[in-house]
This record gives C-alpha cells, structure tokens and sequence, in this order.
C-alpha cells in the first residue's frame, strides 16, 4: 500500500473508529496498554518459532524503508480501533508474529482465501507478515504430501496442543453424515476433521464466507448440507473473517490482534471482528454522495455509468452489507469492485448467494434486508457485540514442524 494510500486509510479508520467506540475511556485502554505491553514482554523473551525469516530483514530485502514499517503501524493501529499511543506496540507485535503456530485446513473450498494469503502482485507489510507466521501446517502450500503430510499435521497438533490458531478454509458438508467431504487414508469426514482439529486449537478463525457462512456450497439448493464452522464447532472461541475471499488485511488484523493481546478481538452479533465488519459498505462508498443526490446508473453502459454514479438501481448491496473492503480495499489497495463499476453482492453476509448476489435493488427484491432497509446505521442494525473472550495465548517454547518451514532454533 503506498504511503499516501495507507494516510488515507488511517483518517478513514479513526473517523469510523470514533462513531462506534464511544464508551471506551481512559482507564480502559491504560490497561489494555499495560496488558500488552506485558505479554510483548513475555513473548520476547521466547525464540521465534520459525527464525530463518527475520521481519526487519524480510522489510529490507523487499526494498521497504522502515519509515513505510512505521506507517503501516500506525494505518493498522487505527484500522484495530486502537490510540495512537499504541503503535508502537503494534509495530513490536508484527515483529514478533513468528512466535504464533498456526494450523490451516482447507474443506470444500476453491482455495480463494489461500490465494488471498499468498497475493501478490508487489510486497507489502500485510505479505511479509503472513510470510513469517509459523505457518504448521497448510496442505496447499507444504512440501509434504500423503503420509508425510498428515504426520506433519498430528506432530503439529500435539506439539501446540493448545496453542494454536486453526484457520478454516471452506463450508463443512454434513449430507450422508459428512461423507461429501472426507480426507486423508482413513477417510476422515471433514467434520470429525474439523472437530478433532479445534479441540487442542486456543481458537478457531473461520476464513472466507464458505467457512463463515457456509458460502456458495450452501447456496440453494444445498445439495451437501454444507455450513459453516460456527454451526458444527462448539465451546471453542470462533473468528468469523467472510468475504470471498476474505481480506488478507483482515486476517493480519486478527493474527496482530491475538499476539499484542493475548485475546480475540470483539465481534458482532455474527462472530466477525468489530474492527473489520463494524462498518457498512455504503458508508463509505466513492459513490455515496450519488446516492443521496439520486444520480444512479439505470443500465449497464448509460450515461449514469459513464459518470460513475451509484448503483443501487443495477442491484448494489452495499447498504445491507458490513465490510471495510470500500476502505482498505483489493490487491494492494488499488481498486475495490464498486471502484471498477461493478456493485457489491454482499459476499460478507450470511446467505449472500441466494439473497443478494443478483441484480436487483433490495428494494425491488420483495426479501428483508437484516438491517431493515437502506437507511439503517450499523447501530439501529444492533451488531449485539460479545465481550472479546479473553484466551490466553499459550506461550510455547519449541520448534516448528512445517518441513521446508523447520529452523534451526530452539
Ligand atoms: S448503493 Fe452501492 S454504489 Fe451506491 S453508494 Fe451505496 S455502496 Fe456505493
Ligand atoms: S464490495 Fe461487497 S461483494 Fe465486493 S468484496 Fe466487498 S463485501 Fe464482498
């Protein structure tokens, strides 16, 4: 993301942060700040688990200065609805991304998200970060295959036993008791494999809206019975980041968020994080003052179009859906699809396929939008926040069991 780019998103970011967190003082984030510089304290003192890529270098080596490093803190510190005053330690926990173990497990899925996490058309901070997580398991992206993969993933387990993050990738199929979907030798329904996987897992992330949602799998007629992990994991932490694919930028916002706090961070009503889905679309569209004036684009290609006026009339959703991608947008923040003409089909809501991804205007669709209609605000929609579960990050002390990933530490 460019310098000027990332100055943009911060304003942004602290403008929509302050509307919505307006009952947090002083004498919350003074703990909070404490808390983590504490745990960045703890952490420190532990060897990374995957030391053959050092941050700073990886920064240098991609041809960034560290005065790009230092903006990214600041864009990313306001994007978690964070002061200011904690950059710093936002900067310190990136540094320090390499002492997560992260699990990632891919169901029935296209693997958009896993493109998502590998991008990239140039560097920037969100790759490098995403570079040097300890990444323990991914079956697309490790060398190992068959038998040798699946040791990997159960040394793995039993190594973090507690302390891993589990990312899932795709809908779960629960037809003909979750034969639809099975993996490895003995056949181990994507269920069972999922469930097995959360129950040493710290928390489980649910990534895109397949996992989230249950996706396009689930739309109707929903031939494999497919939903999401929230529907099948249960007593565990979850982390809903949909959208299809889901933002790379969100899921370095989540990771961030786990390691400078030790907890998950706060979420709506639908177990997204509250920094990332606490806004709508709509609100901070290019087109909105379109909108408002009731320029819109009637037909595809008329002179509306030609003007880049709004396109609620040709079906846009961005009113009825909560996302920040109209901030941070796509690959390297260079457009977003409303950008290129295109309307938003609410990928990030449950259900999106079947009720928002065609196009006509809610409006004219006879269906109820969850949030009432186009002019409800995030807060009369009632985002129903959960107190952030406080989980303790583990703290490990041993080696990573990715081949290709192993270092020479501990
Ligand atoms: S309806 Fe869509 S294009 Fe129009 S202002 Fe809202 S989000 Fe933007
Ligand atoms: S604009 Fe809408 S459909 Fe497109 S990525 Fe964002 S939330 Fe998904």
């Amino acid at each position: 993301m460019s310098i000027d780019k990332q100055e943009s998103v911060k304003k942004l970011f602290t403008a929509q942060s302050a509307k919505v967190e307006t009952n947090k003082g002083d004498a919350y984030y003074n703990e909070l700040y404490d808390r983590c510089r504490a745990r960045l304290d703890e952490l420190k003192k532990l060897k990374p688990l995957n030391n053959r890529m050092d941050f700073m270098q990886s920064i240098e080596e991609e041809g960034l200065e560290r005065r790009d490093f230092l903006k990214w803190a600041s864009a990313t510190t306001a994007m978690l609805m964070l002061p200011a005053s904690f950059t710093p330690l936002v900067a310190e926990a990136a540094v320090m991304m390499n002492r997560l173990p992260v699990i990632w497990i891919e169901l029935q899925d296209c693997a958009g998200n896993s493109e998502a996490l590998l991008r990239s058309d140039g560097p920037k901070i969100d790759d490098i970060i995403l570079d040097i997580i300890s990444l323990e398991f991914h079956e697309t992206l490790m060398a190992p295959s068959g038998h040798q993969a699946e040791k990997q993933l159960e040394d793995a387990v039993e190594h973090f036993k507690g302390k891993y993050l589990l990312f899932v990738e795709g809908s779960i199929p629960q037809g003909i008791d979750g034969h639809f979907g099975t993996i490895g030798a003995k056949a181990e329904t994507f269920i069972d494999h999922t469930l097995r996987l959360a129950k040493d897992a710290a928390a489980v992330v649910a990534v895109g809206s397949c996992a989230t949602f249950g996706g396009i799998p689930a739309a109707a007629p929903n031939p494999t019975d497919a939903v999401g992990v929230m529907d099948v994991v249960k007593g565990k932490p979850i982390i809903n980041i949909p959208a299809c694919p889901a933002n790379p930028s969100n899921m370095v916002g989540v990771l961030l968020h786990y390691v400078l706090t030790g907890s998950i961070p706060e979420l709506d009503s639908l177990l997204r994080p509250k920094f990332a889905f606490g806004y709508r679309i709509h609100d901070n569209c290019e087109r909105r003052a379109h909108f408002d004036a009731g320029e819109y684009v009637e037909e595809w290609g008329d002179e509306g179009a030609k003007n880049n006026f709004c396109l609620y009339k040709v079906g846009c959703k961005g009113p009825m859906t909560f996302n920040n991608c109209s901030i941070i947008r796509y690959n390297e923040a260079v457009n977003w699809p409303i950008g290129v003409g295109r309307g938003c089909i609410g990928c990030s809501e449950p259900d999106f396929w079947d009720k928002y991804a065609y196009e006509r205007p809610m409006a004219n669709a006879n269906i109820k939008a969850p949030t009432g209609g186009v002019e409800k605000t995030v807060d009369e929609f009632g985002l129903g926040l959960l107190t952030a579960a406080g989980i303790g990050i583990a703290i490990h002390a041993a080696a990573s069991a990715v081949a290709g990933k192993k270092s020479e530490e501990v």
